[in-house]
């Protein structure tokens, strides 16, 4: 487990969007950790088109933080 800093997909609004939030999102959420080898789809709309993957670790300047669970 890794820690999980704002900014990063995995506390991303858009990490995992296009499916319903499951135990693995919504422990990256709680913990602010997360195994580095999962991997999500990233919904932004700039991104989604291109079926981005990302881990809870990766980052981008489309971050919005996710809501609260
Ligand atoms: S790539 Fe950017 S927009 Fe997509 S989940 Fe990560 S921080 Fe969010």
């Amino acid at each position: 487990m890794q820690a999980v800093h704002e900014g990063q997909c995995g506390l991303c609004g858009h990490f995992g969007e296009g499916h319903a939030k499951n135990d693995v999102l919504v422990s990256i959420l709680s913990k602010k950790e997360a195994d580095v080898v999962f991997v999500d789809d990233c919904g932004h709309p700039k991104h989604a088109g291109l079926h981005l993957k990302v881990t809870p670790i990766s980052g981008c300047d489309g971050f919005v933080p996710a809501a609260a669970a």
